[in-house]
């Protein structure tokens, strides 16, 4: 133990004088105490936990000169050990050892919330050295985590090479850092769940709208130090007044929370979900270009269209639809407000253009997106007013997604539901594809949608005629006429 320790400031030199004058027992007590008020002061002042580690293990190393010790903590079920933290040596040689309750030193310990010491551990028959011979250990002493409930959370074990080295008269102090490890350790989780619940969105328990909007900050400043691709997604479902008016605000309130569900499940790990406003939903894509945000929203769309329905009507489910409006980060948007401002008024485009339908566009196009949106209503509009007319198409072309790639689509016939053409591959009957068009030479502007294959025939290698139904259009069919006209 050093009486030099550059840890211990406020003491260091009241220290020394003692040192110097009083007994060398004396002066090793009052280095703990201000080891242990060090601890403390610190451990209070930390709510990282990580960081939390960091301080108490310099201090129990430094001060206290607990060269081997673990911290281990009980699961959630309250029933399995595992090592959060340890000692550099004690990290490298277990891994990550587990212990049931009840199992070994450390797992009575947990079970019974009294500390135990193995002054010679070789005389102990419980003791199970971390299950591994990596690690010399001849006197062992583990004492419980509680919290200010006395309930165990865990275990500290210190640990030395050498039987007969740890003595009654240190187990205060070892017991005494185990409670400040415990209170900072709760401390730290009672402030993570307070902000995990300052955060969450409580009906969908989606990320909330705050949240949403630091996220959307953050990213684009990672994306734009390492030049990767970030996308957003907002999100509003259709009619859903009418929703709440014909079923009810509880009925209203579930579809809120299956959409959440929906969300959650068709997107990645790494993508923030957020409940933007009251039916409108956001999505933020890190490394995701366009196109790739446009297939995740297509995906979204198409999740909610074929798996939420509320009520009946004559035998047939309503079903729930949703629009959405897709931006990425360009040379043109580059702040956290732009994107969200071109996403929103994607979304309203997607809204003015029939709804249940994804939009997007680059930024170069967007002033020629809003001028076709004001004189000539939407592609898709004018792509089902093509297939309720049987009008010679006015598609330059249409492609259609395999395997993450896009395909020629030669599109051949019309119909009121659907279209025939020929591709390159063997379209599996009953699958649903993606598509898109470009509706005519001259609005450059892209469609995507899905079809569903009703039949196909081989007419050569490699060549399927094929005959496909676009979805959506059967479902609001009246409405988009209605609109159209
Ligand atoms: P549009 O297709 O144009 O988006 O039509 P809409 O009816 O969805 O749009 P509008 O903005 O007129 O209505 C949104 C509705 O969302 C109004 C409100 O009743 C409902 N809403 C908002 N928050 C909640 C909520 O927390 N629970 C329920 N049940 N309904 C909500
Ligand atoms: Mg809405
Ligand atoms: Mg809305």
């Amino acid at each position: 133990m050093s009486s030099k320790n550059p840890l211990i400031t406020e003491f260091d030199d009241d220290v020394v004088d003692l040192t110097k004058r009083q007994s060398a027992a004396l002066a090793e007590r009052l280095i703990e105490i201000c080891a242990l008020y060090t601890l403390s002061k610190q451990l209070n002042e930390t709510i990282d936990i990580d960081n939390l580690f960091n301080k108490a293990d310099r201090i129990l190393e430094e001060c206290l000169g607990v060269d081997h010790f673990s911290i281990m903590l009980l699961d959630d079920s309250g029933e399995t050990l595992s090592i959060w933290k340890a000692s550099g040596l004690v990290t490298d040689a277990v891994g990550n050892v587990t212990f049931k309750l009840g199992e070994g030193i450390c797992g009575m310990v947990a079970k019974t919330g009294k500390p135990a010491l193995a002054p010679d551990v070789s005389k102990d028959n419980q003791f199970l050295n971390y299950k591994t011979d990596q690690i010399r250990i001849g006197s062992f002493y583990s004492t419980p985590l509680l919290t200010g409930q006395k309930k165990v959370i865990g275990v500290f074990n210190v640990h030395k090479p050498e039987p007969g080295t740890i003595s009654v008269n240190e187990t205060p102090l070892y017991n005494a850092a185990a409670r400040n490890i415990a209170l900072a350790l709760e401390n730290s989780r009672l402030l993570r769940a307070a902000q995990q619940i300052a955060i969450t969105d409580e009906l969908t328990m989606l990320y909330s709208r705050r949240y949403y909007k630091e996220a959307v900050e953050k990213e684009i400043s990672k994306a734009r130090r390492s030049m990767a691709p970030l996308s957003l997604i907002f999100l509003d479902l259709d009619f859903f007044k009418t929703v709440n008016d014909t079923y009810g605000h509880a009925a209203g309130d579930d579809v809120l929370r299956e959409v959440a569900r929906l969300l959650r499940d068709n997107t990645r790990q790494g993508d923030v979900c957020a409940r933007y406003g009251g039916e409108e939903f956001a999505v933020l894509l890190p490394g995701a270009d366009v196109k790739e945000a446009v297939l995740s929203a297509e995906k979204l769309r198409s999740a909610v269209e074929r798996k939420l329905s509320v009520g009946l009507v004559d035998g047939f489910p309503i079903k729930i639809t949703m629009s959405a409006g897709v931006a990425s980060l360009s040379e043109d948007v580059q702040t956290a407000d732009g994107l969200m401002a071109l996403a929103d008024n994607r979304l309203l485009a997607a809204k003015r253009s029939g709804r249940n339908r994804v939009c997007h566009g680059s930024s170069r196009l967007d002033e020629r997106a809003k001028t076709i949106y004001r004189e000539k209503r939407s592609s898709f509009r004018s792509f089902t007013r093509l297939l309720a007319s049987r009008k010679p198409c006015g598609i330059r072309s249409m492609e259609i997604l395999v395997d993450q790639r896009w395909l020629t689509f030669a599109v051949e016939d019309i119909s009121k539901t659907g279209l025939r053409g020929v591709v390159n591959f063997k379209p599996e009957n009953g699958k649903r594809y993606v598509c898109r068009s470009i509706i005519s030479s001259h609005d450059a502007e892209e469609m995507m949608f899905s079809v569903s294959c009703v039949w196909s025939k081989n007419i050569g290698k490699e060549r399927y005629l094929t005959g496909v139904q676009v979805e959506g259009v059967q479902h609001d069919w009246n409405k988009t006429v209605q609109l159209t006209l």
